[in-house]
């Protein structure tokens, strides 16, 4: 029989994860169906009450309910309790089990598929929201440093008071950024979607530095600021959206994809 899995979000129509699952469905010879479903703005509870009672095996979480979704779950991953946003829910006996699988698509991009390795390297990581959460514990098991920098300075410092006991951070507001050096820079908010740049200094990228933004499909500010202050490489956040499906696909159907083939068959 066909297990049945899909993406809820609000809204949903230009989501990718329906073509990547079924690509990574139609490799591995797995008979799933994968559809995207628009919740309601206050109806996402009730969307995975009918989904689990219609027999879905799992889905995944996209904007805006990836921390209803942590609310909603009795049962945690680790990596999803430290996030506290979930963005793969797994359903087995009327329970339902929440993971977060961005911050690994993340560090897969970046470790493996782009060749940087984190451990000792300096990380920016700009932004407080629910991608920052998301990855910020997979870049501290890669032996990252990180200083988080968000327009809401509280924010960046609420998210540090929590992220302390796992490693090495500090907040900052932008403006403080000035005179110091990342070897790796991550844009994990939002500014890209309105064409627009947080207010970074001049003189942030190490000689080698990475720029990578969480966005994908667009030239973005951030990748041209990038660019112009000499950056030796650049990188869109196309790869973590597959990375990220990959890992969810892995845990659901115990096999895991070749992402290679499927974030070139999307790249324009
Ligand atoms: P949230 O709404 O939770 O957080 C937005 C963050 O962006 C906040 O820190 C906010 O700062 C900041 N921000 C917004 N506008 C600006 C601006 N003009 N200048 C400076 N900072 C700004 O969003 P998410 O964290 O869920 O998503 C962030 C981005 O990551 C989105 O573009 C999303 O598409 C992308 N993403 C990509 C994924 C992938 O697989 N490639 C996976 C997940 C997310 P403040 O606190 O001050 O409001």
């Amino acid at each position: 029989m066909t297990d049945k899995y899909a993406v809820i979000g609000h809204p949903i129509s230009h989501s990718k994860s329906p073509l990547i699952h079924q690509a990574f469905a139609a490799q591995t010879q797995q008979d799933i169906s994968y559809q995207a479903i628009e919740a309601p703005l206050d109806g996402f509870k009730a969307t995975i009450e009918r989904l689990v009672q219609e027999g879905y095996k799992g889905c995944n979480v996209t904007v805006p309910f990836k921390f209803e979704a942590f609310q909603l779950c009795k049962q945690l991953t680790g990596r999803a309790q430290a996030a506290q946003a979930v963005n793969t829910l797994f359903f087995r006996d009327g329970q339902v089990l929440g993971d977060n699988t961005d911050g690994a698509g993340l560090l897969t991009d970046i470790e493996q598929n782009l060749q940087c390795k984190l451990l000792f390297k300096k990380v920016l990581l700009m932004g407080a929201g629910g991608a920052a959460h998301g990855v910020i514990w997979q870049l501290f098991n890669a032996g990252a440093t990180i200083t988080v920098a968000n327009r809401t300075l509280e924010k960046a410092q609420q998210m540090v008071s929590e992220f302390a006991p796992y490693g090495t951070v500090c907040a900052s507001s932008y403006a403080a950024l000035a005179g110091k050096k990342f070897d790796v820079v991550v844009n994990a908010t939002s500014s890209s979607l309105t064409d627009e740049l947080p207010p970074l200094p001049d003189g942030l990228f190490a000689p080698n530095a990475l720029a990578y933004d969480m966005m994908y499909g667009k030239q973005t500010p951030f990748l041209k600021f990038a660019a112009a202050q000499g950056a030796a490489r650049l990188a869109d956040g196309l790869g973590m959206l597959v990375e990220q499906a990959a890992e969810a696909f892995c845990k659901w159907r115990e096999v895991r994809p070749d992402t290679a083939p499927v974030i070139a068959s999307l790249r324009p």
